[in-house]
């Protein structure tokens, strides 16, 4: 085997386009919720990616999904189907509302074929006039030019130009809002059944149930973005089915592949039928290698075990971020469902959450932000309680840190 070629994160500056900030650590291995870096300095990792490793690095039963299909058949393309493909499908819409079932490789592509399946549907079937889609301030959806302009973040989709058109943004939680501008010309509703990009933000019952009425009223499709929430993330498979609406269309990716690139748009039979031959299509969609690795991530998440383990988990982080408030008083709340919880700054730290997560892999602890107020943790479905007791001792340490700079 030749030597592999030495790198360090100046590498990234010298080669890498800067759209991003990488932290100042490479980190080259994972087990659990446990990762180290280069130098072989360890990590309690309450990040997961972005919420992606929902059964935490090199899973036993992923790592034996991969293996086994990697000796298989890596790729056909959609000329053909394949066995792992199918599998998952049937998986998901016996565990779902839905009948059908389409693949990609990422949330933004998930919600790309939703978007211009509900602009098909409403099209064909009501006619030109009913192209409006209406999504939410916060939202996010990706980063396609679509998907990013239905995103509720102008700075996010500015500075490209003309964008697509007929996109209307209205606040979260305010139905008087959205009653305001849905009519019949509006082609879909499109919303994360839980905020997480945009702060981690649960929608009222009131509000998930009145923006469905307010879909039917107008023949307009409801569009679940469960990229982040899904797969287990709230306690549930899906967060819809713990908030008790059902959607038209689903799109799932992030934690469905528990680290393996894969998209999944989900719908009825009859909404499918407007995606015909040759209307909308990817290459790389519905491979056996990401669909083997998601149809096991399935066979384990989606099972009592797994999803009623959840509740605890939540709940030893709730107890933990409190009793380092009580020390520290830095957070106005603890908001968020299931294993996707947002530390809300309070006043005194506005605008800081970059300065907690930087602290925190000073003290060997991976966290996320959602915003500049927010602290996010989305670890591991199945982290052990002593990885979580551990993570909040550094989250602790971290607090301390910025708190006494
Ligand atoms: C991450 C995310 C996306 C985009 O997913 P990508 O895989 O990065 O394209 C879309 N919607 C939500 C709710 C997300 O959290």
């Amino acid at each position: 085997m030749s030597e592999l070629l030495a790198v360090t994160r100046e590498v990234f500056d010298e080669v890498m386009v800067p759209n991003y900030a990488p932290a100042k650590i490479i980190p080259v291995r994972g087990e659990g919720s446990r990762v180290w870096d280069q130098e072989g300095r360890e990590y309690v990792d309450f990040a997961g990616g972005i919420a992606v490793n929902g059964l935490g690095h090199c899973h036993p039963k992923l790592v034996e999904a991969l293996k086994t299909q990697g000796e298989k058949l890596w790729h056909l393309s959609n000329v053909m189907t394949n066995e792992p493909a199918l599998r998952l499908a049937k998986k998901l819409v016996a565990a779902t509302f839905a009948d059908k079932v389409y693949f990609c490789n990422s949330g933004a592509e998930a919600n790309e074929a939703a978007l211009k399946l509900a602009r098909r549907y409403a099209i064909e079937k009501f006619g030109a006039h009913k192209t409006q889609i209406i999504a939410f301030h916060q939202g996010f959806h990706g980063r396609t030019f679509f998907t990013v302009s239905v995103g509720g973040q102008a700075a996010y989709s500015d500075g490209f130009g003309p964008k697509p058109a007929d996109i209307t943004h209205v606040a979260y939680n305010d139905l008087a809002e959205l009653a305001a501008v849905i009519s019949d010309n509006t082609c879909a509703v499109v919303m994360e059944p839980l905020q997480g990009e945009g702060g981690i933000i649960r929608p009222t019952d009131e509000f998930a149930k009145g923006v469905r009425e307010l879909c039917d009223k107008h023949n307009a499709l409801l569009i679940y973005d469960e990229v982040q929430s899904g797969v287990g993330r709230t306690g549930d498979l899906f967060a819809y089915m713990g908030l008790g609406v059902t959607p038209d269309i689903l799109t799932s990716a992030k934690a469905l592949g528990g680290g393996f690139p894969i998209g999944a748009m989900l719908t009825t039979t009859d909404i499918a039928s407007h995606l015909k031959v040759g209307t909308h299509g990817s290459t790389y969609g519905g491979n056996p290698l990401a669909c083997a690795v998601a149809e096991a991530v399935i066979d384990v998440v989606n099972t009592p075990e797994v999803l009623n383990g959840i509740k605890q988990r939540e709940q030893l982080f709730r107890e933990g971020i409190e009793a380092i408030n009580a020390k520290y008083h830095c957070f106005s709340e603890v908001r968020g469902k299931g294993l996707l919880l947002g530390a809300v700054l309070n006043d005194d730290y506005k605008g800081r959450s970059r300065d907690f997560l930087l602290a925190s892999i000073d003290q060997g602890l991976m966290a996320l932000v959602a915003g500049t107020n927010v602290v996010r943790f989305a670890p591991s479905l199945v982290i052990p309680e002593a990885d979580i007791k551990e993570g909040l001792v550094r989250f602790e340490k971290a607090v301390a840190q910025v708190v006494n700079a």
